[in-house]
């Protein structure tokens, strides 16, 4: 949320990307930048009034792939740092490569930064750009560095470009294209624009410095001849301009003042500054120049960051798509149940360093669950069901088929009101709350035991929550010798919020839901999708550290209160977990509930 300009809220948890945005509002280097409302050249902004934003970020995803939860933390920190000091944060497509990128990827950016809460809208004005827009000044800036001898085209071939490039301690060496005259330059790229030259037979570079110590600046390439369709522009262009040549023009038209990238773009910095620097000198750029400052990329535990690996696990099917609940795309964490507030609240916990660092995956699985817990609906459901018959159920509630019962919707809300269901003579309990013989320590159902002395250990009591008190006397068993059902005996006078319901003292309370009117439902059972804190560390093949058990489907019961679940609707099922009811698959005749996570920390060691 871009705050009003001229009305910062105090900021946050300091870290060193606040300490340099501080330091340069302070200074005041940018106060006096003026604004056209849109992205434009020195001239367009020339006569326009003084930025209303104090400070301009970006977030530049290349609409090649689904966002992930390393693309959030550079969405929080770009929209979160324009927020809290009284600046506009752009949303923009770097979208300059036209062969892998996809109008399906924009519209699913667009909508996952969105439901992270951000909104790129300031001023009256919304602040979504498009990189390939700038195609024309990009195209334009080329040729104004040929005019002042300060690129060249190259018609090397690619190896021999490689070969004279030199390495760390070898100064490359001058291509032979390298003193053409800026007239024959000008006319080659033009000829390269007008499709007169096949893909690749040269390339536009910058004329720096072949024995720069820093080989980004051993006279980088600007532009490729490459004839493909692009998702904006079409088939106008055979030309495409590189990356580091397009990005700092990007940031400079839109005004921006703090460019926050990843630190693999360090080494960048000087080029992106140089040509920022030649095309400010020449005219074609306003002053002051954006910054670019780099950070540590945000790695979490358990996860995999990488577009490709990420596209790897979709493509070979290990996923059930760029949604599947597992990945840690934002459609996936969506899916999943995971809530905007702890995505955001973990970035802001992460901080910014100059590092890249490993976050432990509890970090946002606390903030998932701080979240879930003020608000999600509580609810009973059964995953691992085992029927449990009350014996004396006609004695207890005479000719009552049913026996009403409620409980909060939230505990700690009591203005949400109460869930209704009841108890019947059948009901469905988990499996594992019955032992037939209980392991030391064993406070829930367990079957009456006769001693060598002939005298019987009566069957245990547990509290039926919000119901009553039952006491154990049996199981029946299948063919097989496995458990088909315990038998019990409800205690009298025992019911939940009854006068002296508590006589009875029990060590357990189990959940249940009653047989009668219980929701059959899938329950999909998430685990993390690697077993490795750090899955593709030191080139391991992250594919052969799999959890083979990071979904598993099982048939379980609900409560009925669940009967108008909507997709998306979150809950705590008492005692298991939060569940959401799948955006996708739920529906009301055949509910689909996904686990997101458990009711305790089981991430951190
Ligand atoms: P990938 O390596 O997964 O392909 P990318 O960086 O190439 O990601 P972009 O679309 O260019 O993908 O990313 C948009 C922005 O998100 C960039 O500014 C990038 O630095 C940032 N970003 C990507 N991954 C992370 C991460 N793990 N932590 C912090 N920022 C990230
Ligand atoms: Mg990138």
């Amino acid at each position: 949320m871009s705050a009003p300009a001229n009305d910062p809220s105090p900021p946050k948890g300091r870290h060193f990307l606040r300490l340099e945005i501080e330091r340069d509002l302070e200074s005041g280097i940018y106060a006096q930048r003026r604004f056209a409302g849109s992205p434009g050249d020195a001239q367009h902004h020339a006569a326009a009034p003084i930025d209303p934003a104090r400070i301009r970020t970006r977030f530049p995803p290349e609409p090649n792939g689904y966002l992930h939860v390393g693309h959030a933390k550079s969405v929080c920190l770009n929209f979160g740092l324009a927020a809290d000091y009284g600046g506009v944060c752009h949303l923009r497509f770097d979208d300059t490569n036209p062969e892998k990128e996809e109008q399906e990827y924009v519209d699913a950016i667009i909508e996952m930064v969105h439901w992270l809460g951000w909104s790129w809208d300031a001023n009256g004005t919304s602040h979504l750009y498009y990189a390939s827009d700038y195609f024309d000044f990009m195209y334009r800036a080329a040729e104004h560095l040929i005019e002042r001898g300060l690129a060249y085209v190259d018609e090397q071939t690619a190896e021999a470009m490689r070969a004279t490039r030199g390495d760390f301690g070898t100064p490359g060496t001058a291509s032979p294209f390298r003193e053409r005259s800026a007239q024959d330059n000008l006319l080659r790229f033009r000829e390269m624009r007008s499709g007169v030259h096949a893909d690749g037979a040269m390339v536009l570079r910058a004329k720096i410095d072949m024995a720069s110590p820093n080989i980004n600046l051993r006279d980088p390439t600007l532009y490729r001849i490459k004839r493909a369709t692009h998702h904006n522009t079409g088939d106008r262009w055979c030309i495409y301009p590189m990356y580091t040549y397009a990005h700092p023009i990007e940031d400079a038209l839109e005004n921006i003042t703090h460019s926050i990238c990843t630190l693999e773009f360090e080494d960048q910095r000087p080029f992106y500054d140089w040509l920022l620097e030649r095309l400010a000198e020449g005219g074609l750029l306003q002053r002051p120049l954006p910054r670019q400052i780099e950070f540590g990329r945000l790695n979490l535990t358990y996860v995999i960051t990488s577009k490709r690996k990420l596209k790897q696990l979709v493509d070979e099917r290990h996923v059930q798509g760029w949604d599947d609940p597992r990945m840690p795309t934002l459609a996936g964490m969506r899916r999943r149940g995971y809530t905007p507030a702890s995505i955001r609240k973990m970035a802001e916990d992460t901080g910014a360093s100059k590092t890249n660092i490993w976050v432990d995956y509890s970090v946002l699985d606390i903030a998932l669950r701080d979240d879930l817990e003020g608000q999600a609906s509580r609810a009973m459901a059964v995953i691992d069901p085992l029927k449990l018959r009350l014996i004396n159920w006609a004695e207890v509630f005479g000719g009552a088929a049913t026996e009403a019962c409620q409980a909060p919707v939230h505990p700690h809300h009591a203005d949400r009101g109460v869930r209704r269901f009841s108890l019947g003579p059948e009901l469905w309990i988990e499996r594992d709350d019955f032992a037939e013989v209980p392991p030391k320590g064993f406070f829930r159902l367990f079957p009456p035991k006769t001693l060598p002395d002939g005298s019987v250990v009566p069957g245990n009591k547990v509290r039926l929550k919000y119901g009553v008190v039952v006491e154990c006397t049996g199981c029946e068993k299948d063919a097989s010798g496995a458990v088909a059902a315990v038998l019990a005996r409800v205690v009298p006078d025992t019911k939940s919020g009854t006068p002296g319901a508590d006589a009875v003292k029990v060590k357990g309370t189990i959940t249940w839901v009653g047989a009668h009117e219980a929701l059959p439902a899938e329950l999909r059972l998430y685990d993390r999708l690697f077993t490795e804190e750090q899955p593709d560390a030191a080139g391991r093949d992250f594919l052969s550290v799999l959890n083979p058990d990071s979904k598993r489907v099982v048939q379980g019961w609900l409560e009925p209160s669940l009967a108008g679940a909507k997709r998306d609707d979150t809950l705590q099922f008492e005692r298991h977990g939060y569940f959401v009811a799948d955006r996708i698959d739920h529906r009301a005749e055949r509910p689909v509930f996904n686990r997101i996570t458990g009711l305790k920390d089981t991430w951190s060691k």
